[in-house]
């Protein structure tokens, strides 16, 4: 973790928080951040899950902490972004990231408009658009006060474009998420705050209680992927550091798919 840095990507001495840090996506943010530099603060709802990825990434070096917050609960996530910044005295990068898929898609009669259930639809929006909402809140009160910052929010391709295998109200928790992201974006570029969003398409995480990891499932998928293939919860680094990183500095309102080419079909 000394190697010489990029200054393009080099993230010493900041402060990165990332929400849905214990698994997947998160988790390969959160290690990035650290290998450039970051001292990283992970929110979960997932207690033990946090602690092992805690203690992994403390054995590898990374100036790292975990809290238990459920990301829908908007004063634990408030106090847990309050402190956080407040302990460290800076908070420089934030990934709202925590999110659930739930519900079939349409290509399953019970993912159809007559069967939404509206227990699970606001489920996923309270997790997905809401918890979304207030990471985004809470993390631009600091950052406007010192006038830099990145966000970056984890929508999706569903969000962006009709995929039938994905339900109703996930597509719509992570079309608010894109909107937010291009509005927040506007408020806060006279803050230097820089907000974007990515879109993965498949990624082999433990999403859908680990649906993706299935090689069957995988290679379903894969046929749809113009690479011909789902990714590797891995294969988000780059774009994660990129957006984090001084290398963004004029890149902002951006909703980016990292989605081996679906989106340009
Ligand atoms: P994952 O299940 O591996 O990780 C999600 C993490 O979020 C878990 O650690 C989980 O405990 C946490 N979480 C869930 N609900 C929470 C809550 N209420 N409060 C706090 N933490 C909570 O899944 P992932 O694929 O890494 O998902 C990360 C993000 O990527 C999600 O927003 C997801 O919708 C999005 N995404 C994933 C894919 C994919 O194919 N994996 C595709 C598009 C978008």
């Amino acid at each position: 973790m000394n190697a010489k840095r990029d200054p393009l990507f080099d993230l010493s001495g900041q402060v990165a928080l990332i929400t849905g840090g214990a698994s997947g996506l998160g988790f390969q943010m959160a290690e990035t951040m650290a290998e450039h530099g970051a001292s990283v603060v992970l929110l979960d709802a997932d207690g033990p899950g946090l602690e092992v990825v805690v203690a992994s990434l403390a054995r590898a070096g990374a100036a790292v902490e975990g809290h238990r917050v459920d990301v829908t609960e908007a004063d634990a996530v408030r106090s847990a972004i309050d402190r956080a910044a407040a302990m460290h005295g800076r908070l420089d990068i934030v990934f709202a990231n925590a999110g659930i898929n739930a519900g079939p898609g349409i290509v399953r009669p019970e993912g159809q408009l007559d069967a939404v259930d509206f227990d699970q639809w606001h489920k996923v929006m309270a997790i997905n658009l809401t918890g979304a909402m207030l990471t985004l809140q809470a993390a631009a009160r600091h950052m406007k006060a010192r006038r830099r910052g990145r966000i970056i929010l984890t929508s999706s391709i569903a969000g962006l474009q009709a995929q039938a295998q994905l339900g109703y109200a996930y597509a719509a928790s992570k079309a608010g998420v894109a909107a937010i992201t291009r509005l927040a974006a506007l408020e806060l570029a006279p803050f230097n705050v820089m907000v974007n969003a990515i879109a993965p398409g498949p990624f082999m995480t433990n999403i859908s209680g680990g649906r993706l990891k299935q090689p069957e499932i995988a290679e379903m998928l894969g046929r749809i992927v113009p690479i011909g293939r789902v990714a590797q919860p891995n294969e988000v680094r780059g774009l994660a550091l990129l957006l984090a990183s001084p290398a963004c500095s004029f890149i902002t309102g951006t909703v980016i798919p990292i989605d081996g080419g679906i989106m340009a079909g």
